[in-house]
């Protein structure tokens, strides 16, 4: 190994975690965006101890503690790369979904509009695994098949068919 590679390998791993998240932080507004590796969705991954976690639930850990157990970490500026700890807020899945629900932020139709135009006028399976399951989650939790409809883009007979296992039965 040449001792330039070693000498960067080195100095990685001499700095912490937190040197290297703040190494690629960046302002955008209020914001604190992370501008190295992200999901598809735009949320940052950094490594740690050699397990790759969310760049934000670093971000929160370093500035209020460990997440409380059984919550995830939501970001009050609906900006998915951020790393604001101001911005980064503990909560339950069911309140993160009832917080997108109220603001409206979901972009999924969207995303289902692209999946369509995509798969053309053949198009059987618009809706995937993880959104059949937010419909019968969301179901489960009181919202009404036309308010879970015009989150998803779709039809609301697709949804009460889905959420009365008509079809996706599968999943
Ligand atoms: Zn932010």
């Amino acid at each position: 190994m040449n001792s330039r590679v070693l000498a960067r390998q080195v100095y990685r791993r001499s700095r912490t975690p937190e040197q290297r998240l703040l190494a690629k932080l960046r302002h955008n507004g209020e914001c604190l965006e992370f501008i190295g590796c992200r999901t598809p969705l735009g949320y940052g991954r950094i490594s740690v101890g050699g397990e790759t976690i969310y760049a934000h639930h670093l971000a929160y850990e370093l500035a209020h503690g460990s997440i409380p157990n059984g919550h995830i970490i939501m970001h009050t500026c609906d900006n998915p790369s951020c790393c604001n700890a101001k911005h980064l807020v503990a909560g339950t899945h069911k309140e993160n979904t009832h917080d997108s629900m109220r603001k409206g932020r979901w972009n999924t139709p969207r995303r289902i509009a692209d999946r369509r135009a995509h798969q053309g006028a053949n198009a059987t399976r618009i809706l995937d695994r993880a959104d059949i399951e937010e419909i019968r989650n969301l179901k489960s939790d009181g919202y009404s098949c036309r308010q879970i409809a015009q989150r998803f883009g779709v039809g609301h007979n697709t949804i009460w068919r889905v959420v009365t296992k008509q079809s996706y039965r599968e999943w």
